[in-house]
């Protein structure tokens, strides 16, 4: 054994050593980099520091035993290979430190370039370069400045105002017009505030800049900015970044260089062709930091034809590849094209199904795999509402449809004010020049984001697509000043709190508030558009896709429908049924009176007057759903909530009598009403006299219920319908009170059923722990079973949703304690497995039990695939989710194990 002790771990590798698998270990940036190596694609030569390394450092404060020595080997051999020295005087190998964890995170994480500068390789470099001055210089400010940002958190603006100094005393507004001595200035200005603000000079040592560079990028995966990203995109805190050293390739080498991003497809609508900007003479950040305006890539045929068709044929052979849209960062120096970085793209929601649609039509992948590659979340974002436009709103401004969606709200310059905005329960629009990293929480809170600069691969632009936010990018007839909190266009001015609605398919600004419309998807769900007539590549794809996820699925998709309405939307949109029809809402409006005497009655005469005067009213209810639901079954919930709901509030009560009396009128009703408020007060109306508990109290509530339930579907059956009724009795704890309900409702059913035919089943919700735990007697007395699993949640956690949402979820969030709201999405291990344990022993006092969902979890997909697992018969969801639900089980039924489907 003692051999293997001394077997060192290993954290370095070369490029040549890893692959597209080993993201976990390598990270997403280096396990691509080294799979473009061994397709043989002109990658610079480098090695990836492994985030087991990253986690070892950040556990301890340290760097593991044997790193050092292990960067030093694959260094030297990066120096053999480059026939160069790290930061040599006469011909300095400068090196690109970049992070890379294994879920891209644009823009959160450091990157530093041009790494083994100091004032002597300046010198060498530009002899290197055939005497350019201006280049050498420009790298060198470059280095100091990203290392002192990322390295050493010297505050960016700094670098920045000194660098629109330098600009101002040359009168010019471009970069490129500095001078190599204007740069030669610009680094001693550097310099200096660099030492002001580290108490320390540039480090000089080239091997002491790497080192620290490594240091800083392990040390950005606990970033703030990081920790508020993986929150939001819930990914794992714990897995570290890789770190990729790289060998430097120079787009800032004068005309024939430069530097630019490409897709392999449009990732905003699909269409295929070549997408991407390029910008000449310039490094890799420019791009991205939307710094100066780029050119479309297809310009660059002109500029370099041989890079040009050369990158189009690698961006050929990496979408063969990877079966997928690919999204690549290349750089060009003299004419010689260098790829440094790949990776399957983000997309949009609209994207992602086009795409999986044409890889299916291509032959690259199959339709289980395109359903794997689509998910609920994005459906639901196709099924948002888009602009009605007609000849009253007409843009102001047209920027990039950066991510589609429509958004209105008052705008905001600061990510600081949508916040708070937002959190006064104010839609916001956040507008900048162009949005960093800082802005991340105000992106998060806004509806949407405007920029008036920067592309479709700008920061806003990524950072929002990712988000499925609204985002209009470059939208420069905006004059954008963030302190004056106002921006100017055509000849307006909006200042804060003023109200735009932007467009990000179209990319279009409008002033005021624009009324919205179904979106496409939604009118083809709803049976307005017919998929094969459609010219529209997205209704096409969505039919396509959702046909086959119907086909796979073994769960069942119903909805939560209280009317007939939305019944019949449902319905449309796939529903197989209703799973939960709550009848609460059917005592509120002008039948509160009749529910008021019911409270009041103080004879069982009164009683059962004010219940014979709702059972009319109820029985029509039901008729209207049962003819919507035609053939299906419909899920009917006994009234649920403590009655006292239906009462008005002790204090509104108390100032009703208080003025009646004072005017002398007569105050009887108020007074009992009151008196009987203050009966049936509660202090945990939720733990309360509600569900099934109210039935078993209050003589003849049930029964009339029932009753109405049973004559509306022999009625709808007599009339040449079929109602297929299933009685839900809620809150049930044990099955002695499913018993007695269902004794006295068997006998009604059974005397106004008689010989029409009609068939009602009698079953339960399980929403108490105590039923699930004792779900084996339960199933000997009920013919289904729903979960409730909002109720269900709340009381295994012991959680009063009203109350623990607002007030401590966010520091449970924070903290990790879980990394979603288990309202929002099942708690597996803890709710869940009391729906296991219920199933289960349900299903072996009662094979055949029918087993189902009803709470909003039924319209969650991660939630969906754990029912599916389970071995639910349906899940029934809100009408607008039903489609999320039908193509998520689909996507469950075929889910490989081990697929990654972020
Ligand atoms: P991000 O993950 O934020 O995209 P990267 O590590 O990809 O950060 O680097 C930032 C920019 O620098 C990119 O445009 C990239 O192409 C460029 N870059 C990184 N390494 C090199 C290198 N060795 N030579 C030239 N440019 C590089
Ligand atoms: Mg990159
Ligand atoms: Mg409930």
């Amino acid at each position: 054994m003692a051999a293997q002790d001394s077997v060192e771990h290993k954290y370095v590798y070369d490029f040549a050593e890893g692959n597209k698998d080993l993201k976990d270990l390598l990270g997403g940036k280096g396990a691509n980099l080294a799979e473009m190596t061994n397709l043989g694609l002109p990658v610079p030569p480098g090695f990836t520091i492994t985030t087991e390394a990253c986690k070892a450092y950040l556990a301890t404060g340290r760097e593991p035993d044997g790193l050092a020595a292990q960067i030093e080997a694959h260094l030297e051999s990066l120096e053999r290979e480059m026939g160069r020295k790290l930061g040599d005087p006469q011909d300095p190998l400068l090196v690109s430190v970049r992070s890379g964890a294994k879920f891209s995170m644009p823009g959160m994480m450091e990157t530093v370039l041009n790494v083994g500068l100091n004032d002597r390789s300046v010198v060498g470099l530009s002899a290197q370069a055939g005497g350019n001055d201006r280049f050498a210089w420009d790298s060198y400010r470059r280095l100091i400045q990203m290392f002192g940002k990322t390295v050493c958190e010297v505050p960016g603006e700094e670098f920045e105002h000194a660098l629109d100094d330098a600009k101002r005393a040359k009168g010019t507004q471009n970069d490129l017009d500095l001078d190599a001595d204007d740069l030669r200035g610009l680094v001693d200005a550097y310099k200096k505030i660099f030492a002001k603000h580290t108490g320390r000079e540039f480090p000089q040592e080239p091997r002491e800049q790497l080192d620290l560079a490594i240091r800083a990028v392990f040390e950005s995966w606990n970033a703030e900015r990081a920790v508020v990203y993986r929150r939001q995109e819930r990914i794992p805190a714990d897995l570290g970044t890789a770190v990729n050293v790289v060998a430097m390739v120079f787009g800032n080498l004068g005309a024939d260089s430069g530097t630019g991003v490409a897709f392999t497809r449009d990732p905003g609508s699909g269409a295929q062709g070549i997408y991407g900007d390029y910008l000449a003479n310039a490094q890799g950040e420019d791009v991205v930091a939307g710094i100066r305006n780029t050119v479309p890539l297809q310009e660059l045929e002109q500029l370099d034809k041989k890079s040009y068709d050369e990158l189009l044929d690698y961006m050929a052979r990496l979408e063969e590849h990877y079966k997928d849209l690919c999204d690549i960062e290349f750089t060009i120096e003299r004419g010689k094209l260098w790829m440094l970085q790949t990776r399957v793209g983000k997309r949009t929601a609209a994207a992602a199904f086009v795409i999986a649609g044409q890889l299916v039509d291509e032959g690259l992948i199959d339709l289980d795999e395109a359903l794997h590659r689509v998910n609920g979340a994005q459906l639901a974002q196709l099924m948002f509402p888009r602009f009605q436009l007609d000849h009253e709103f007409q843009p102001v401004a047209k920027g990039i449809g950066a991510s589609p969606g429509a958004a209105s709200g008052k705008v905001v310059f600061t990510s600081a004010r949508a916040v708070e905005l937002a959190a006064e329960g104010e839609s916001v629009i956040l507008v900048r020049r162009e949005t960093n990293p800082d802005d991340l929480n105000g992106m998060i809170a806004a509806k949407g984001i405007l920029t008036s600069r920067g592309g479709k691969t700008s920061h806003a632009a990524v950072v929002a697509r990712g988000m499925g936010k609204t985002c209009v990018s470059g939208a420069d007839e905006l004059d954008v000043n963030v302190p004056a909190k106002k921006f100017i266009v055509a000849g307006q001015t909006v200042n804060e709190g003023d109200v735009v609605s932007i467009d990000g398919t179209t990319g279009k600004v409008y002033l005021g508030e624009v009324p919205v419309m179904p979106s496409e998807v939604v009118q083809y769900f709803e049976g307005e558009l017919n998929p094969e007539q459609a010219d529209d590549a997205l209704v096409k794809a969505v039919h396509r896709i959702m046909t086959h996820a119907d086909e796979k699925r073994r769960l069942r998709v119903r909805t939560n429908a209280d009317t007939g309405a939305d019944a019949a939307r449902a319905r449309r949109f796939g529903a197989q049924g209703i799973g939960l029809c709550r009848t609460e809402h059917m005592f509120l409006g002008d039948r509160r009176e009749l529910v008021e005497r019911l409270i009041l009655a103080s004879t069982d005469e009164e009683r059962e007057a004010a219940l014979a005067a709702l059972l009319p009213l109820q029985r029509e209810d039901f008729i209207d759903i049962f003819r919507e639901m035609d053939g299906l079954p419909v899920t009917v919930r006994l009234i649920d909530p403590p009655l006292h709901e239906f009462l008005p509030p002790l204090e509104q009560l108390a100032v009703n009598v208080a003025v009646a009396q004072e005017r002398g009128e007569d105050v009887a009703k108020e007074e009992a009403l009151l008196a009987a408020v203050r009966r049936m007060h509660e202090e945990n109306p939720m733990l309360g006299l509600r569900g099934v508990r109210l039935g078993l109290v209050i003589p003849g509530l049930f029964a009339m219920q029932v009753r109405a339930i049973a004559e509306a579907a022999v009625e709808v059956t007599r009339s040449g319908g079929s109602a297929c009724p299933e009685i839900m009795v809620p809150l049930v704890g044990a099955v002695q009170e499913l018993e007695t309900v269902r004794a006295e409702a068997e006998k009604i059913i059974a005397e106004v059923v008689g010989d029409s035919g009609v068939e009602v089943l009698i079953g339960t919700m399980i929403e108490v722990p105590r039923a699930a735990l004792t779900a084996g007697q339960i199933a000997e007395a009920a013919q289904f079973f729903s979960f409730g699993t909002n109720d269900l949640t709340q009381m295994g956690w012991g959680f009063s949703r009203d109350d623990v949402e607002g007030a401590f979820f966010w520091r449970y969030l924070e903290l990790g304690i879980f990394g979603i709201s288990p309202f929002e999405s099942i708690d597996r291990e803890g709710v869940g497995r009391l729906v296991r344990i219920a199933a289960e022993e349900g299903r072996a006092a009662r094979p055949g039990l029918k087993l189902g969902v009803c709470g909003e979890h039924g319209g969650d997909p991660d939630s969906v695939h754990f029912f599916h697992e389970v071995g639910l018969d349906y899940v029934s969801c809100s009408p607008f989710r039903v489609p999320v639900a039908r193509l998520e089980a689909g996507r469950a039924a075929i889910t490989t194990t081990g697929s990654d489907s972020r």
